[in-house]
């Protein structure tokens, strides 16, 4: 059973080299930084520091300017503000934008910017390099795992989002409103990275984004949800669970953890997070052609989820060269929707966003965009 390997924790860790950047402290972590580092330093330079950091989003120590210039060489001297590097954003016909952003080891990580009603963005971030599942329908599967990101570079990919948004809009560009934990990797095997990010995200002095504006997607790793479901982070921000299949037989063969931790076992603790008066728990559902799609397959899921306050996400299969399935007819994703309806769920159908730049769920492997997509690999055209 090698497929127990992968889905243990993550063995790789985030490099080390170099001074510390300090936009991986949180608050209490960054006042402590400085008592440690910065000698003499009033009290509010942790705040200063902070509001630069996060909400001003500057590279260089040398912008602070309410900061004594003494203090700033000595923090150059001693700590970094690397920011990932931009290494392309692809333009899809949509309005959907994807970002790819190098680190500073060289691996290249996805982030997508989707319009969505509320004039607005939706941003989906990824939270490690590659993935550690083997999920049989998902193109970052292919990568392998690489290692987990560091909090800095969660919460960067938003920055940049950011600063694109705002050279291209100037005073009135456009917000990132919403953020989705559904890009590259497993949020919840980098469990303590992704948890810090969103502090640091809806922090007022950061981004400022609402916590229940924020959503983590899991594929179903048990012992993480049973911790979610006791951190007061789930008060706020909402889960989302990769469920994909109805019988065990199925999700064993389309997503390996199953055989580590059944359905049953999945909803056990889905069903011990505490249900939050604006939140419904969502659970996505890849549509694969022939494989989960009868009416079989809404009969058992209403009987799964039906107790449970829950939205269901179908996603009708995105292509790509990784996997062997096919995408639902029109007609068979309509009928599959209207009988989850009638069975008294909540389901949608998510539409592909991006997906001609290989930026739609289940896509995001550091290809597409060549074909037809609009490929701008710099930022110049920005004022
Ligand atoms: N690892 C987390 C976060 C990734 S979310 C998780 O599994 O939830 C990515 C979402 O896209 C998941 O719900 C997954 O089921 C879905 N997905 C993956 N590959 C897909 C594909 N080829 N077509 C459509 N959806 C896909």
């Amino acid at each position: 059973m090698s497929q127990l390997v992968a889905i243990r924790g993550p063995a790789r860790g985030i490099p080390k080299e170099g001074p510390p950047n300090l936009r991986d402290l949180d608050r209490d972590g960054l006042a402590a930084w400085l008592g440690a580092h910065l000698e003499g330093a009033p009290r509010h330079r942790a705040g200063q520091l902070f509001r630069w950091l996060h909400g001003r989003r500057v590279s260089d120590f040398s912008a602070m300017s309410d900061v004594p210039a003494a203090d700033r060489a000595r923090l150059a001297a001693r700590a970094s503000l690397r920011r990932l590097d931009v290494g392309a954003v692809l333009h899809a016909r949509d309005g959907t934008r994807k970002l790819r952003l190098v680190t500073a080891d060289g691996q290249s990580i996805e982030s997508v910017l989707i319009p969505n009603d509320e004039r607005g963005y939706t941003q989906c971030v990824s939270s490690q390099v590659g993935c550690a599942l083997t999920c049989r329908f998902c193109a970052t599967a292919s990568l392998g795992f690489q290692r987990n990101l560091a909090t800095w570079e969660i919460v960067d990919q938003v920055y940049q989002a950011q600063d694109l948004l705002a050279r291209d809009g100037g005073e009135y560009a456009p917000r990132i409103t919403n953020i989705v934990f559904m890009g590259m990797g497993e949020p919840l095997h980098n469990y303590n990275q992704v948890r810090r990010a969103i502090e640091l995200l809806t922090d007022p002095d950061g981004a400022g984004l609402a916590a229940r504006r924020i959503t983590i997607s899991s594929s179903g790793l048990v012992p993480a949800i049973e911790r979610f479901a006791g951190d007061p982070l789930a008060k706020e921000v909402g889960l989302a669970i990769s469920l994909n299949a109805t019988t065990d037989a199925v999700r064993d063969e389309v997503m390996p953890i199953n055989t580590r931790w059944n359905i049953a076992a999945l909803l056990a603790a889905v069903r011990s997070v505490p249900p939050h008066r604006r939140r419904y728990v969502t659970f996505e559902y890849v549509l694969l052609a022939g494989v989960n799609d009868s009416d079989d397959d809404v009969r058992r899921l209403a009987a799964l989820v039906g107790d449970i306050r829950c939205q269901i996400n179908l996603i009708p299969f995105n292509p790509h060269p990784h996997a062997p399935y096919g995408r639902p007819s029109a007609a068979r994703v309509r009928r599959f929707l209207d009988l989850c309806r009638a069975a008294g769920l909540r389901a949608y159908v998510r539409t592909p966003r991006g997906d001609d730049i290989g930026a739609a769920c289940g896509q995001l492997a550091l290809s597409g965009g060549q074909p037809s997509g609009h490929v701008s690999s710099d930022m110049s055209s920005a004022p």
